[in-house]
């Protein structure tokens, strides 16, 4: 189906201008569709052609801009030519002995919002953030086998199926992988499963942020990794030579995980330590036993609920800073990283300023990360830059 939404007067410059995303507010008659994945024709209040996109609901919008051409029609060649461009920008990643691990289609920042897809060591994984954009499946996946040799492709649906994960599901053509497969990251091993649940054990866009911390930042320090998941910032910082890595996570699978990600690395998991606990409970037994730790590692999602907390980054990031300042040593260091997209760098870096003023402490910005290359992003969609890292020093 085919639908025709009219732009507010008010945000039609802004899609003149760029803009991919289908918002609730931008449009008059959004009620007017309620098939995923149709065909919706953005037109001004006088009737003028703006964009073409798809319908599909997402976390954030209604749907994405995919041409500025009214004649454009989105087969299978149109999807062939946004991922050829795509895998053309990271020839050099192909190219790279070292790195076996990156994102090859980056949704909006690569010309098709809703749909990224990354590569590990020969393995194709896409996640598919709406029905709407799932109804493409066969045309863009078809693109992406006329375009590359793969093992194999899987998949995740980020949206809303009801159902149970069903491991099957997540595999989609090609030959079944044997997991973990082990991918390389500036030559540190990663152990990734592709058939387990929607995170698959590494996050590639922290890949600066982990080679900055092992090779400027851990050598002969102690460092606390907070929502540690399955550890990658304490494998990166123990290469990098720290004396000691305390890794802390709430959830039971963290444990072997973090075991494993050690042990593919030459690293004795045994004399790392690695808790199942919750980290503003940590925080707490720390300041009792009076521990301090050279490098403090801050890595929270953007949003989470356990027994005793609830934590939202935009409220809570100030808070978890001034705990995390309390167990720093002088001179040591906080890496404070967000992938929350309601707030940008500046108000992230006055949550800082605001947490060392309370804490009576001085302290100096080392350096600051937003997304790696590969995470391609446009100008016209600046809140698809989610990721905020700063190495902060706390002062003597
Ligand atoms: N820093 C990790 C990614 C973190 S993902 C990395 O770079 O790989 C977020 C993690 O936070 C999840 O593993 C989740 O289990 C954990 N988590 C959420 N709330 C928590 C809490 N209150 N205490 C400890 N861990 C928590």
């Amino acid at each position: 189906m085919e639908y025709r939404l009219t732009v507010k007067s008010k945000y039609a410059n802004k899609y003149k201008s760029g803009y991919p995303l289908i918002f609730k507010e931008a449009i008059v008659n959004l009620k007017d569709v309620n098939e995923e994945g149709s065909i919706v024709k953005l037109v001004d209040e006088r009737m003028q052609f703006l964009a073409k996109g798809y319908y599909g609901k997402q976390n954030k919008g209604y749907g994405w801009v995919l041409t500025r051409n009214e004649q454009e029609q989105f087969n299978q060649d149109f999807f062939k030519q946004k991922l050829q461009e795509a895998i053309k920008r990271r020839q050099h990643f192909y190219d790279q002995l070292d790195t076996t691990a990156f994102r090859v289609f980056n949704g909006e920042g690569d010309g098709i919002g809703g749909v990224t897809i990354e590569y590990f060591a020969g393995y194709y994984l896409f996640n598919w953030y709406s029905e709407g954009i799932y109804t493409f499946k066969e045309l863009i996946i078809g693109a992406l086998k006329e375009l590359v040799e793969f093992k194999a492709i899987y998949q995740k649906k980020r949206f809303d199926t009801k159902g149970q994960y069903i491991e099957e599901d997540d595999f989609v053509t090609g030959e079944r992988g044997e997991f973990p497969v082990i991918v390389k990251e500036n030559g540190v091993n990663y152990a990734v499963y592709l058939n387990e649940s929607a995170m698959v054990g590494v996050f590639l866009d922290q890949r600066d942020v982990r080679r900055t911390i092992r090779d400027r930042y851990a050598n002969g320090k102690t460092v606390l990794n907070t929502f540690s998941y399955t550890g990658a910032f304490s494998v990166a910082a123990a290469l990098g030579g720290a004396s000691k890595t305390t890794s802390v996570d709430l959830a039971n699978r963290s444990l072997p995980k973090t075991q494993e990600q050690f042990s593919i690395n030459g690293i004795d998991a045994e004399e790392q330590d690695i808790l199942v606990m919750d980290v503003f409970k940590y925080f707490k037994y720390a300041v009792k036993k009076n521990l301090k730790f050279d490098m403090v590692i801050l890595d929270p999602p953007s949003f989470a609920r356990s027994k005793k907390f609830v934590f939202s980054a935009e409220k809570d990031y100030k808070d978890l800073l001034k705990e995390a300042i309390a167990i720093t040593e002088k001179n040591g260091v906080i890496v404070a990283s967000t992938n929350a997209s309601n707030f940008d760098m500046n108000k992230f870096k006055g949550f800082i300023k605001t947490a060392f003023k309370e804490s009576n402490e001085q302290y100096s910005l080392m350096e600051e990360f937003s997304l790696p290359e590969d995470f391609r992003t446009i100008k016209a969609f600046p809140e698809g830059d989610y990721l905020k890292v700063c190495f902060i020093r706390k002062q003597s």
